[in-house]
């Protein structure tokens, strides 16, 4: 049975069409599925009861609630879901005193590879539809107290390209959730060609994972780097047209692999000049892995440097670890 929600405005009034219904209807149906979170297509009461039975054989609305959660002592909650392929994919709410953000999965595992990522072990299981990404959020039991998404769960949304910016339509548009791009960001290694066609159809936030500026040591720990250099990353993004969103590098510090002043002085010869933000990242152990993160002293002796040169560089705290929902610990395994 195909699902209704996830579908864009587009979609449902083709899908009603097809059925001869109304092209109305497909703006009725977006109403209920996004402002009124229907959960039964009976529920759609301003459609005609012919017009629910000719739907209703082959589509159902597709909002399933998740299977497991765990809870921090922090107060961090992570769910898990089950796809229909069956594979499972993790999201993770972080309640803070001024803001709750949702981390969400794009797809079920990743093939990037990266080296101090648990999801990676998996390889790709599955790319999520843009209702399974968006079902992350409806089902969510706090869904009301949200104020931001970040596309930094399992999986590079930029490999899933075309399901994440239905997903992001959906959320930002005025028949939809009606979100500002403000409130979402996407993270990425930097695949292209999705990167581009990210930049030219959403207007939401961009968080580009960097993790060293030298090109030789950060292929050690995203592999894609051959492919897809940081310099040509970073040629694309400062454009004039893509400047309007804020821009941010993700830098997750690894002890005496990445958090040297060597690197802090090339990472200022890299970015300055641009209006970029660097987030520093502690890196949370995974097993059998021989990276280690770096102390908090020398994090701070880091991003002191960098604000000194002039990058706005802030350490992002760190959530949910004693769960395994810190960033890089996405597994999806069911438990
Ligand atoms: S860090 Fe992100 S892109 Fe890299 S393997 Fe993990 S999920 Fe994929």
């Amino acid at each position: 049975m195909e699902s209704l929600f996830g579908k864009t405005l587009d979609e449902l009034v083709t899908t009603v069409k097809e059925k001869g219904l109304p092209s109305f209807s497909g703006k009725q149906i977006a109403d209920w599925l996004y402002k009124k979170s229907v959960r039964d297509i009976n529920g759609i009461t301003n459609l005609s009861k012919k017009a629910r039975e000719m739907l209703s054989p082959e589509y159902e609305i597709g909002l399933y609630p998740p299977s497991d959660v765990q809870v921090s002592s922090d107060g961090t909650k992570k769910y898990l879901y089950r796809l229909r392929s069956g594979a499972y994919i993790e999201s993770v709410y972080i309640p803070e005193s001024d803001r709750a953000t949702l981390c969400i999965s794009s797809q079920a595992g990743c093939r990037m590879g990266c080296r101090f990522c648990m999801t990676a072990r998996q390889g790709l299981k599955a790319n999520l539809t843009s209702g399974e990404i968006l079902n992350q959020i409806w089902s969510l039991p706090e869904k009301d107290k949200l104020t931001n998404v970040v596309y930094m769960g399992m999986g590079e949304p930029m490999d899933n390209i075309d399901e994440v910016l239905k997903s992001l339509e959906i959320l930002t548009a005025g028949y939809g959730a009606g979100w500002s791009h403000k409130r979402i960001t996407v993270s990425t290694v930097g695949i292209f060609p999705g990167l581009e066609k990210f930049l030219k159809n959403s207007q939401c936030r961009l968080a580009i994972s960097l993790h060293s500026p030298f090109d030789e040591e950060r292929r050690k720990l995203i592999p894609v780097q051959k492919a897809f250099p940081a310099k040509d990353i970073l040629k694309l993004i400062v454009k004039d047209e893509y400047t309007q969103r804020r821009i941010s590098f993700e830098y997750i510090m690894f002890s005496g692999v990445n958090d040297s002043l060597r690197h802090a002085a090339a990472l200022v010869k890299l970015l300055s000049g641009n209006d970029i933000r660097i987030n520093l990242i502690r890196f949370h152990k995974i097993p059998d892995n021989p990276l280690s993160p770096s102390d908090e002293t020398t994090m701070e002796n880091f991003k002191n440097y960098l604000n000194a040169k002039g990058l706005l560089t802030t350490i992002r705290s760190s959530r949910g670890e004693d769960i395994s929902a810190a960033c890089g610990m996405l597994s999806g395994n069911e438990k």
